[in-house]
This record gives C-alpha cells, sequence and structure tokens, in this order.
C-alpha cells in the first residue's frame, strides 16, 4: 500500500469522470473493507444507491459484538439505550463496563441505521403514490376511449 498521500485509487479500481456531466461510474463490483490510513474503516460496496439495512445492521452487530451483547440484557426489545428504564446498556456504561466511545459511534450508527430505514419507507410510499397515480391515467384513458 502506498504511503502518503494515500488514495483509494492506489487499491481499487476507480473510473474517470464522463466527459458530459463530469459524474463518475460504478466501477465496484464486490465488497470489500480497507483500514484507512488515518484510522477507520472504509466498506466499498456495488450498489450503495440504495443502502442494503440488513448488511449494517449485521456490520454494526460484528463491529460492536460487546455493546450487542450486553443489549440483549435490556428489559425491552426494541430499547435504544437512551435512558428507557431497564437498560442494561447504560448500567454496563456506568460501571465502566463498556468503552464510552465506542459506545457513542455504536449510537451514532444505530441512529444513521433508524434514519435510512425511515428515508426507505418514504421512498416505498412515494413509489406506490406514483404507482397508484399512473393507474388512475391508464383508467381515465380506457374511459376516454370507450
Ligand atoms: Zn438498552
Amino acid at each position: 500500500m502506498a504511503s502518503p498521500p494515500w488514495s483509494i485509487a492506489d487499491v481499487q479500481e476507480t473510473g474517470a469522470t464522463r466527459e458530459g456531466d463530469a459524474k463518475g461510474r460504478h466501477t465496484t463490483t464486490s465488497r470489500s473493507l480497507h483500514v484507512l490510513p488515518a484510522g477507520g474503516l472504509l466498506l466499498d460496496s456495488p450498489g450503495l444507491r440504495e443502502l442494503q439495512l440488513s448488511d449494517c445492521a449485521e456490520g454494526v452487530a460484528s463491529l460492536f459484538e460487546e455493546i450487542e451483547a450486553v443489549a440483549r440484557s435490556c428489559r425491552f426489545n426494541d430499547c435504544r439505550h437512551q435512558g428507557e428504564a431497564g437498560c442494561a446498556v447504560a448500567a454496563a456504561a456506568e460501571n465502566d463496563e463498556l468503552d464510552p466511545r465506542r459506545l457513542t459511534n455504536y449510537l451514532k450508527l444505530i441512529a444513521e441505521q433508524e434514519r435510512a430505514a425511515e428515508t426507505l419507507v418514504e421512498k416505498r410510499r412515494k413509489d406506490k403514490n406514483f404507482g397508484k397515480m399512473y393507474k388512475r391515467v391508464l383508467n381515465q384513458k380506457r374511459k376516454e376511449k370507450s
């Protein structure tokens, strides 16, 4: 791996931008995980145009195994670990059993996932509304013909 300035192009194939609109093209054909020199991980994945929520949940679960293990003891299945009664995560954090930095990152990722899920729900609702509108227009046209 090349040392600074390090570029993703050194390890991943990248494509030139299109002349017309200067937009990039997708070149990633398989999933790969990279450790960034400044710290942190980069997940490169094809088809990130639509977020794969199940993959994300799996990734968070495997990266934060120790927190997930504690979270299983929370009183409620849908505990968001935001000060709910009987939250095992909050209790473990208070007893210094969890790394506060990792816990912060974990909660951030969970919140991000929730936002992404909401975006997907919204998108599906719009698609459904579009489908209904399309049918209405088709029916209207049929009526006009007969
Ligand atoms: Zn909890």
